[in-house]
């Protein structure tokens, strides 16, 4: 697997997301368990937390819609992160319809996580969900 160098301003993601949960505790109504840090390539960050209802979004959704509905694009993304107190190391790895999702706005985003020695490590969406489906050039889906 690709892997980057995990820098300052990466763990300055992780705290970012981690402010991102903190600021959605809500002690015995909705449980907002995982927060998310988005950074675009100009150092923009956009923070998602997940929605707590019966089907439910992942923070990393909310943190690409909140970027989106700012008038960015996912050609803008850099790197993504989530978290979750009990995640290893902390962190929490996207689900498989994120790593779609993600794949789909920005093929070019970088994903910090753990790997299977709960190590930090960042590596390349596409090396999460190889042999993706994907769009095509002309914007089309791809049947
Ligand atoms: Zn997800």
């Amino acid at each position: 697997m690709r892997r980057y160098e995990v820098t300052k301003e990466d763990n300055r993601l992780i705290e970012e997301a981690y402010s991102a949960l903190e600021k959605a505790k809500e002690p015995g109504n909705f449980y907002h368990t995982v927060g998310c840090c988005l950074k675009l390539s100009d150092g923009s960050l956009y923070h998602g937390v997940n929605c707590d209802c019966i089907h439910g979004s992942c923070a990393e959704f909310v943190a690409v819609g909140n970027a989106i509905s700012d008038g960015r694009r996912g050609s803008e993304f850099d790197t993504i992160v989530s978290v979750h107190p009990d995640g290893a190391a902390g962190l929490f790895a996207p689900c498989g319809n994120c790593r779609q999702m993600l794949m789909e706005y920005s093929p070019q985003i970088k994903v910090i996580l753990a790997d299977e020695n709960g190590e930090i490590i960042k590596t390349d969406i596409g090396e999460l969900l190889p042999l993706a489906w994907t769009r095509l050039k002309t914007g089309d889906l791809m049947h």
